[in-house]
């Protein structure tokens, strides 16, 4: 059996972060996940300052590919809104490579089924033991699963389908675009250029409201693409994208049970407004790792519900290091 004080499932930012902090706090930790990394994980890679801010570093710190946007071009059916506000976009391969690397605990490649409870602490796969466990295992975290599927239950009607892709690509348009309601979309789509030739595409909207027009998020990829190739950069490249689901954050607020702790998309935790989850599931794993050292509850009142606001106002509601 292998034994940690902590034993986090995922490590991707939510469980990185966790572990990062507890680390720092000389807390026996480790990292169990499915995928070696680097690993694919479908996401555009927008992060906001306060994402810095929360991981202690300037754009200057980052070693990979990090392209720092001056404003974001919004469009609501046809009409194009510029923003000013300063945005990041990062790949979420090396992203997420860094923070874990950077968290310095052990990871193992497990692929996660069973969880079992053992006094205070629990028995994971008949071969992990841990007194406090922290599920950071995305939408589909064995730790909600198995622990709070009665304590935190998901809305249906938060529940975000996507579509995407991202590949290299000599762009020359350097804006980050995103178009709003497109067709009756109940969601958005977005142009993400990463710097030094990717870029990233794709497209994300409520599943539930889908459903009721009798549309997927496939119908709406098309007309994206269509709408690309009239208005857009010209691509000569063969799409084949990928979808993922996760939740918005709901009503529910119980994040911990006994010694279990669930964090980031196992937490459902992405903004209601841009469905940001890069951001929620660093501070929720910080918070997790603070609960689990000072002793405390773990609360995550201080997780933004929006983006929006803090977007347009980064610098008043962050007090973020801008580099
Ligand atoms: C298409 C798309 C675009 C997005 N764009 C953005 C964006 O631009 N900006 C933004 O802020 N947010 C975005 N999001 C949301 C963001 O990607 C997530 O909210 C964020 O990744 C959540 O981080 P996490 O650490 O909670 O989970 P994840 O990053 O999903 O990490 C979970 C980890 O757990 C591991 N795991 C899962 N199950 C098991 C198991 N059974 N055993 C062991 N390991 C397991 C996985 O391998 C993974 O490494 C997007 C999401 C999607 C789907």
């Amino acid at each position: 059996m292998i034994t940690a004080t902590v034993i986090i499932i995922g490590g991707g930012p939510a469980g990185a972060s966790c572990a990062g902090e507890l680390r720092k706090n000389s807390i026996d930790t480790l990292i169990l996940d499915k995928a070696l990394f680097p690993r694919q994980k479908l996401c555009a890679g927008w992060i906001t300052p306060t994402v810095l801010t929360e991981l202690e570093i300037t754009p200057g710190d980052y070693p990979h590919r990090l392209l720092t946007y001056q404003r974001l071009l919004f469009y609501f059916r046809g009409i194009r809104v510029p923003a000013r506000t300063r945005q990041y976009s990062i790949r979420r391969l090396e992203f997420d490579e860094y923070l874990l690397k950077r968290a310095g605990v052990p990871v193992y490649q497990h692929h996660v089924s069973h969880i079992n409870k053992s006094g205070k602490g629990f028995i994971i796969d008949n071969k992990y033991k841990c007194t406090y466990l922290v599920g950071a295992g995305g939408t589909h975290c064995p730790v909600y699963k198995t622990l709070f599927t009665d304590i935190h239950p998901r809305d249906p009607k938060r529940l975000i389908a996507t579509a995407e892709e991202e590949f290299p690509f000599n762009w020359a348009d350097p804006e980050c675009r995103l178009w709003f309601f497109d067709r009756g979309l109940p969601g958005y789509a977005w142009y993400v250029p990463k710097q030094n030739g990717y870029l990233n595409i794709g497209i994300g909207g409520k599943q539930a409201a889908l459903k009721k027009r009798g549309e997927t998020i496939n119908t709406h990829w098309r007309h994206f693409i269509t709408m690309l190739s009239k208005t857009g950069p010209a691509m000569k490249h063969q799409f084949s994208p990928r979808g993922h689901v996760y939740y918005l954050r709901g009503k529910s607020d119980r994040v911990q049970r006994g010694n279990a702790f669930i964090t980031g998309d196992a937490a459902g935790l992405a903004t209601r407004d841009m469905g940001e989850g890069i951001g929620p599931a660093i501070k929720s794993g910080k918070l997790a790792a603070r609960a689990i050292i000072t002793g405390m509850p773990y609360s995550i009142s201080s997780v933004n519900h929006w983006s929006i606001p803090g977007m347009l106002l980064p610098d008043a509601l962050s007090g973020c290091r801008q580099g």
